[in-house]
């Protein structure tokens, strides 16, 4: 269910009609829109009973939400979310296109800063690195866990990049949402609901990815989880599907792109390196997926790919992403978005 605040209610009205929901044993979900506030009730069984609550002051209407994913859809919020990032310009969703770069893992202070000063120098205002890594052999590298974490949040002071780092589990949820901007939760615990709905607790953005089999309606009920908890700030991430084609690592599925923005208001970026395990295939797939209406990429970047701890095949070498910046930049404008080249940080926030 949804209640509709009127354009004109007050901060006050908006309290009284969360507090009414909350003492009928629901969940109160206040979304501020440009014109009117939005309130999703959750964690009831069936219909609601309007009249009550349509009786309250500064109450529009109450209306029935037709999809199984409530706060993610478009019906509960029908503009874009668009997520910022207190004292710099850097924004995910909207107009502005963001992009993600670096390494799959971070394997050394060194190997790290260097190529975070390259995708710094093309523009990129987010900087990725993984510090716990999902691996499917136990014996292949497993990332530096905390340690990592240090070096990027060193990056994010030295060259003002905000971070996106994975969590696997509690433990490094905790972690990751301590150290950086954003928290990762990759295509293998897409479905981890415990780990979703603690993430739904942070009060972090939360970059989903999309699992390796799942549908659009299991990919939104996961959104679903996070934002039940009360956190809104989730960043969708098409990466790929599993298919019988055997020319790429995963199948990237762009038609997903215009399926999302039609029934969602949550931003959604592309990852073309996970999509593809192919170098070659980034930079047409990354084209493609701006064209599409993404509103970013997600894509690896590595100095040293062939001396990668993971995932070298799959990134991109800093002057192929500085050329992947600069045709982003002239295609963006086409489907009526702008590729900003660089962060802007307030001082007081470094
Ligand atoms: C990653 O981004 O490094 C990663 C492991 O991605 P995914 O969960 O999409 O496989
Ligand atoms: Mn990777």
């Amino acid at each position: 269910m949804l209640v509709v605040m009127k354009a004109q209610a007050t901060q006050e009205e908006i309290r009284e009609v969360c507090a009414t929901i909350e003492q009928l044993g629901f969940r109160a979900h206040p979304l501020p829109g440009a014109q009117r506030t939005a309130i999703g009730i959750t964690g009831n069984q069936g219909e609601v009973e309007r009249g009550n609550l349509e009786a309250l002051s500064g109450v529009a209407e109450v209306i029935r939400v037709s999809k199984a994913y409530k706060l993610a859809s478009r019906e509960v919020k029908n503009e874009d979310t668009v997520i910022r990032f207190a004292g710099t310009d850097a924004a995910i969703g909207g107009g502005s296109l963001a992009i993600i770069a670096g390494p799959c893992s971070i394997e050394s202070r060194e190997q790290a800063f260097a190529i975070a000063e390259q995708v710094a120098a093309a523009g990129a205002q987010f900087f990725r690195g993984g510090a716990f890594k999902p691996r499917t052999s136990p014996y292949a590298f497993q990332g530096l866990g905390v340690e990592a974490l240090v070096i990027m949040a060193e990056i994010r002071a030295r060259f003002g990049l905000r971070i996106v780092t994975e969590a696997l589990d509690n433990e490094s949820l905790d972690l990751a949402a301590k150290w950086a901007d954003v928290v990762q939760i990759g295509a293998r615990n897409m479905q981890n609901f415990s780990l979703l709905k603690r993430a739904g607790r942070l009060r972090k953005p939360v970059l989903l990815k999309r699992g390796l089999a799942a549908t659009l309606e299991e990919f939104l009920m996961s959104a679903e989880y996070v934002m039940s908890e009360g956190n809104y700030e989730v960043i969708l991430c098409e990466r790929g599907v599993r298919t019988f084609v055997d020319h790429a690592r995963n199948t990237l599925d762009l038609s997903i792109i215009p399926a999302v923005r039609r029934l969602s208001h949550l931003p959604i970026l592309v990852d073309p390196s996970h999509a593809t395990g192919k170098r070659d295939s980034i930079l047409p797939m990354a084209r493609a997926a701006v064209a599409s209406g993404a509103s970013g990429i997600l894509v690896e970047v590595h100095n040293h790919p062939e001396k990668a701890l993971s995932d070298g095949p799959q990134s991109i070498y800093p002057d192929q992403f500085a050329r992947m910046m600069d045709e982003l930049e002239q295609i963006a404008p086409v489907v009526g978005r702008k590729l900003p080249r660089g962060i802007r940080v307030e001082a007081a926030t470094e």
